[in-house]
């Protein structure tokens, strides 16, 4: 079987995407990866299970699969497709970004270190750093979305700095290199969550981040009809993490991972889409007379506009705006619309609409969700692959209904 892979490392990440890093044989040599609905993977003789088990002792592959949750062909496909798409050494995939996200603080935290979150962050990663990271000895601060707020925070005991870049819903950018070289002079592992901005638009690991994540549930999958997630980075720091993802059995399924792989053969052009849709809505609704704030990183408005345009090649399709007026006027809007569904997430072919406080942060103190900025008449839009002149059409009409 030839490997046809000699000019790999200069594809850009829509044929890394569809080809990964060249080709591989697969069963039956059909075109698409084969999904395999088995449980478990049979040994011919015996002595196979030695050869096997004294080769897997010594790190070396003779064969691939032995055990669903250790791994599946579909999985192992898709996970080599990513990591040649963000330019990692190795990806890990599990069952849903969650799983994702606890799972490496797991394996990295350490009985009596210290964590580093930064306040605008996913709401499940927060709870977690509030309600649990505590039980296993773990220490933590959320600071400010800023690299000077993070420096700041170190300790002598920290190890882990945990961010997003960018930020949901405000879409703050980090400064990930100032981020990195604080974090490599103080021997602090960093970790970014991007799957906002997905390696379309930025590449964590070329500025020196340790491990990126995504729920890939989002623009990864790309069509609103799964769940996984994915850690990237370096083999040493991949084989830790695998470790713990097949005790834990957080491994995707079969099926999951065929349709992320086949969710991935369109990444390039639906993230080019998202980001001109992006681009399109944010600078409408800012000229909007019914619009009090917009935060979109390309528009001049944004708190950061400059590092964002530095940074990022693009900024995906999710844009969160004040609308003016408060929890009824914000309502009448939402309503209105004909093509948005009222439902979280973002990143796949269907337009969603959010009004953050009562999706999303609804059992927290009023006061509370004040203080993170979660205000009645604060919206996110994860726009999707509709025609963007339908979608303005639509956002237009809401808007005149209030
Ligand atoms: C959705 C999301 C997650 C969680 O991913 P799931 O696939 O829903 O478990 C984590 N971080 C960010 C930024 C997300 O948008």
């Amino acid at each position: 079987m030839s490997n046809k892979n000699t000019n790999a490392k200069n594809w850009k990440p829509s044929t890394l995407a569809i080809h990964g890093n060249g080709r591989l044989p697969k069963a039956h040599h059909a075109v698409s990866t084969p999904i395999m609905h088995t449980s478990n993977y049979y040994f011919d003789t015996a002595d196979e299970v030695e050869d096997f088990m004294r080769a897997k002792g010594q790190g070396k592959v003779i064969r691939e699969h032995e055990y669903a949750r250790y791994g599946n062909p579909t999985q192992i496909e898709t996970e080599r497709k990513l990591a040649a798409i963000e330019g990692a050494e190795r990806a890990v995939l599990y069952s849903s970004g969650m799983a994702a996200v606890l799972l490496a603080i797991m394996t990295f935290m350490k009985p009596g270190g210290h964590i580093i979150f930064t306040s605008d962050c996913y709401r499940q990663t927060r709870d977690f750093a509030i309600n649990f990271l505590g039980k296993f000895g773990m220490d933590n601060s959320i600071v400010d979305p800023t690299a000077e707020a993070i420096e700041k925070a170190i300790k002598p005991n920290t190890n882990i700095i945990f961010t997003e870049s960018p930020t949901n819903p405000y879409l703050r950018v980090l400064d990930i290199p100032a981020i990195v070289k604080v974090a490599k002079a103080k021997k602090v592992l960093t970790i970014i969550d991007a799957t906002l901005a997905t390696p379309y638009n930025i590449k964590p690991i070329e500025m020196g981040v340790d491990v990126v994540i995504h729920s890939a549930t989002k623009y990864l999958g790309g069509h609103n009809d799964l769940m996984a997630g994915v850690c990237l980075g370096s083999n040493a720091l991949m084989t830790d993490l695998y470790k713990m993802q097949r005790m834990m059995g957080a491994t995707p399924g079969p099926l999951t991972c065929f349709l992320l792989e086949r969710g991935l053969k369109t990444f390039g052009m639906r993230m080019e889409h998202h980001n001109k849709a992006g681009l399109a809505v944010a600078q409408m609704l800012e000229a909007h007379p019914k619009i009090e704030k917009v935060w979109y990183p390309a528009l001049k408005s944004h708190p950061d506009h400059k590092l964002g345009m530095e940074q990022m090649k693009g900024f995906g399709s999710v844009i969160s705006f004040l609308v003016k007026g408060g929890n009824k006027e914000t309502r009448q809007f939402i309503d209105a619309l004909e093509l948005f569904l009222i439902t979280p997430s973002l990143g796949g072919s269907e337009s969603l609409v959010t009004q953050m406080w009562a999706m999303s942060f609804f059992d927290y103190s009023e006061e509370y969700r004040k203080n993170i900025g979660m205000v009645d008449n604060l919206v996110r839009l994860a726009l999707g692959l509709e025609d963007v002149d339908d979608l303005i059409f639509d956002l237009k009409q809401a808007l005149d209904k209030i």
